[in-house]
């Protein structure tokens, strides 16, 4: 069994990075830009969108964060939005999700100017990824390619279980893992919560990727000998023995899914950390489409 460990290998990325926007310098030219916009003080949100913001001036990056009240109108939200859009020094915009239940994330979403849209939630980005053109790839499961492809894992013909189809994680990594590139090519299958025999789907897979957002929820009569297997999952399970009061869980039961598995990420250190080195990537390069 081998680790896919997201610490290293985002550490990697982000040094790739920083070299480049060091050259940008020597150059004279602009350095990246990532506006993002915090509304309300949700606090798996704030933890978020600071490693966003820290991880720009670690790698060199100009970063603002904008935050907003939790009782902001939609109108006033979607005209932050427009202001960044029309400035010239802003490469890529993110707004933290969830949203406050009076805003509504699809007209979020659809104002973003597409050439800015680093998280990849426009529709003209899906579009792009759904037809495998460049585009913005959403950084979730952009970040689960680039580990794959940095351990050299052969996806080629596999079969895939991806459990969740949210439009952040689940659905797009099934369109990634279905796409015909490497890592790619595999037999997808999209599990969700109407799925029925779930297990049997999931014994059968070579690759699974849980992405439901219930803490252990796969365990090991689950998981066939030798998989693959990917915890997209982060829950906040309260742990009096921790001093923040909280641990973080992952979908996937470590201690005995690990022992049966080829490869697998933990939680934390996994799949997290590639999502904000995936999401530099695509600030990089909405800003040298500029450059
Ligand atoms: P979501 O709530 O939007 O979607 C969950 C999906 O799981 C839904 O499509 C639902 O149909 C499916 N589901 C729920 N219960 C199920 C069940 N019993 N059986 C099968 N399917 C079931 O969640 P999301 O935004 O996609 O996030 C999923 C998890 O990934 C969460 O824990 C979230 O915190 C985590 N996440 C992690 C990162 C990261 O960087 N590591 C990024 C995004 C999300």
């Amino acid at each position: 069994m081998q680790i896919l460990d997201g610490n290293l290998v985002s550490q990697a990325t982000k040094d790739e990075l920083k070299i480049k926007v060091a050259q940008l310098v020597m150059e004279g030219k602009k350095v990246p830009h990532l506006a993002a916009i915090l509304v309300g003080t949700n606090g798996a949100s704030e933890t978020y969108v600071g490693s966003k913001v820290r991880t720009c001036e670690e790698i060199g990056f100009k970063s603002t964060l904008i935050r907003l009240e939790e009782t902001i109108s939609e109108y006033k939200l979607l005209t932050a939005i427009e202001e960044l859009n029309t400035d010239p020094d802003v490469d890529g915009i993110l707004v933290q999700l969830p949203l406050p239940k009076h805003i509504s994330d699809e007209r979020v979403i659809n104002t973003i100017d597409p050439t800015k849209d680093v998280d990849g939630f426009h529709p003209v980005s899906v579009g792009k990824m759904v037809q495998s053109l460049p585009t913005f790839v959403p950084a979730t499961p952009h970040g689960i390619m680039l580990m794959l492809e940095h351990y050299k894992v052969e996806t080629k013909g596999k079969h895939a279980v991806v459990i969740g189809r949210s439009n952040i994680v689940g659905r797009p990594m099934s369109i990634l893992l279905s796409a015909n590139s490497n890592p790619g090519n595999c037999t997808v299958t999209l599990c969700h919560s109407q799925t029925k025999n779930l297990k049997e789907i999931c014994r059968g897979a070579d690759i699974i990727v849980a992405a439901l957002g219930r803490p252990e929820f796969v365990t090991a009569d689950m998981v066939k000998e030798g998989a693959i297997v990917i915890d997209v999952g982060i829950t906040r399970v309260d742990d009096p023995s921790k001093k923040r009061g909280y641990s973080l869980k992952g979908d996937v039961k470590f201690d005995e899914v690990s022992v049966r598995s080829s490869f697998i990420t933990p939680v934390p250190g996994g799949v997290g950390p590639m999502t904000i080195a995936a999401l530099m990537m695509n600030t990089y390069k909405a800003c040298m489409a500029k450059n």
